[in-house]
């Protein structure tokens, strides 16, 4: 195992210095990361500060020959890092998350420019949620696994022991809404459980996943355990997917290329982990208590709304549907939207695409019949006047057929509506193709447990959002998803059980 350079502080400072230093500087360029190498790719492109609308930084477009050698560095590492003990990748991993952990505030704003998002939200969630991710699957791998059992046979004991070996060289695809959060998700349980990985983060927000694998290199990983290729989907991601030599594929994106990379996988037989989209219902019930409407608004316009999780149709029990409206537009109004390096709630939606479908989907809805309560598009200037700004968008009147109401947005939109009985809500909640997460609110606990019972949906929330113990599976029904993520599932996911049977009774 190397041994971490004692200044390695100073030096992951410099690297995340430079770049905040540079706004918008255009020349400086990210590489791949290849074998512990920091690697010009043959093609680049510009990355965009959504809050600007101004490219702001150049950053590799992966071929697939650049894929092919970070699965070749990554294949070799294989031979050797799957004989390293537990204890030693766990001891890597805790060096990695105590890193970021104490440049939390400066990856923040990275991460903010990168993506859009507020730098005080990255600062508390984002930033701290991938340490948590480092840390908490460094310390479970260490007594999660391992089980035995006695076999008692009348001619003599077996003992039978399950090992979980490393499934081999793992592709790691995530998206652009929690870059370094979804990324270390798949990066920690990937890496304690002995497989070595080649990441494709999203192409839209790279930068954080470059400073990332300063970290791998200067805490003392071994070349080629971690490599990443940054690039396009269809090129960069799809060569990884078809890759032959890459075993298992976790991806988390959108439904649509989920299940292309399912169907391409199922050719070579790969393992796959798909985390994808959600139309994610909300249920009030009249006797909801009143103070929870900061947090069901919250559940539908944190992080611009485009987290999977969030809210975007709302059943509201009639009797207080016009009280409701009132306090959840009051509630859509209070967030306050701009320049995410201010003291803001909601930034800047992530691309210009991505601002353009939402538009769109308000534009349905008008078309559709319903009227916009609040929200739209919001000019912001300082600098962020070609920024892609939407506040909070509050949408009444339509149907349950619309298309507002059963696409995946992502963005913050949300419909209300209606309902009369619990049966006829739980069916309309569960009737998009989607299951990822629902949240339900009342004051009455059989209510909301049987609402959650009936639900289809990977997690329910009840009176809360968003609050989740890690250990806890998680992933989506339906079209939101197949198989789970979550301590020991993902543990379970990146290894492959064998069991060994030893007769205790042999004498040789
Ligand atoms: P996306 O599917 O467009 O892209 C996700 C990743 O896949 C990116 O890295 C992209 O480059 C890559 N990719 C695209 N085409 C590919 C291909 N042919 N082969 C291999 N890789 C390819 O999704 P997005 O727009 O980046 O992210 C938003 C979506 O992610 C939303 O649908 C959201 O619901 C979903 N999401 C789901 C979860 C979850 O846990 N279920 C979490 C976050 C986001």
């Amino acid at each position: 195992m190397t041994t971490a350079n004692s200044n390695y502080r100073d030096e992951f400072k410099s690297v995340i210095q430079k770049l905040i230093d540079s706004p918008d500087n255009q020349h400086e360029q990210l590489t791949n990361f290849i074998g512990n190498e920091f690697v010009a790719s043959e093609k680049c492109m510009d990355s965009v500060n959504p809050a600007t609308g101004k490219p702001w930084i150049k950053i590799p477009n992966g071929t697939a020959v650049e894929v092919d050698n970070a699965v070749a560095a990554a294949k070799e590492a294989f031979k050797t890092w799957k004989n390293t003990t537990v204890q030693q990748r766990s001891a890597l991993l805790n060096k990695v998350a105590n890193l970021v952990e104490e440049f939390n505030d400066e990856i923040a704003i990275l991460e903010s420019r990168d993506q859009g998002k507020p730098i005080g939200l990255a600062k508390v969630m984002d930033i701290p949620r991938c340490v948590q991710n480092f840390r908490d699957f460094a310390n479970a791998a260490l007594y999660s696994l391992s089980t035995s059992k006695i076999l008692e046979q009348p001619t003599g004991k077996c003992v039978n022991y399950v090992k979980h070996d490393p499934v081999g060289v793992a592709g790691l695809i995530s998206p652009w809404n929690l870059p370094l959060y979804l990324l270390s998700f798949k990066l920690a349980p990937a890496l304690v459980a002995g497989n070595t990985v080649v990441c494709k983060p999203s192409e839209m927000t790279s930068v954080t996943a470059w400073v990332l694998m300063h970290a791998f290199k200067l805490v003392g990983f071994p070349a080629g355990v971690v490599n990443m290729v940054i690039g396009e989907g269809r090129s960069a991601g799809q060569r990884l997917v078809d890759h032959p030599d890459v075993h298992l594929i976790s991806f988390t994106g959108s439904t649509l290329i989920g299940k292309k990379i399912q169907e391409d996988s199922a050719k070579l037989n790969k393992k796959v982990s798909l985390e994808m989209g959600g139309k994610n219902p909300g249920i009030v019930y009249s006797n909801y208590r009143k103070s929870d409407i900061v947090t069901i608004a919250r559940s539908s316009f944190l992080n611009q709304g485009e987290i999977c999780l969030c809210t975007s149709r709302l059943f509201v029990q009639r009797p207080i549907l016009e009280d409701f409206l009132t306090s959840y537009v009051e509630e859509a109004k209070k967030f306050t939207v701009g320049d995410p390096t201010s003291q803001v709630q909601i930034g800047a939606m992530n691309s210009k695409v991505h601002f353009e479908k939402v538009k769109k989907y308000i534009e349905i809805a008008k078309s559709e019949g319903g009227t916009i309560l609040c929200g739209g598009v919001k000019e912001i200037s300082n600098g962020c006047e070609d920024g892609y700004f939407i506040a909070p968008t509050v949408i009444v009147g339509l149907p349950d057929s619309s298309q507002v109401m059963t696409d995946e947005i992502f963005g913050p939109v949300v419909c209300i509506t209606p309902f009369d009985t619990a049966e006829e809500v739980i069916e309309r909640a569960n009737s998009t193709s989607y299951g990822l997460s629902a949240t339900v609110w009342s004051a009455n606990t059989d209510e909301l447990l049987n609402t959650a019972n009936e639900l289809r949906a990977g997690t329910v929330w009840c009176n809360t959002w968003l609050a989740r113990e890690l250990s806890m599976p998680f992933g989506g029904c339906k079209q939101s998803g197949t198989g789970r993520e979550g301590l020991h599932d993902s543990l379970h996911f990146y290894s492959d059980a064998k069991t060994v049977c030893v007769n205790l009774a042999s004498k040789y």
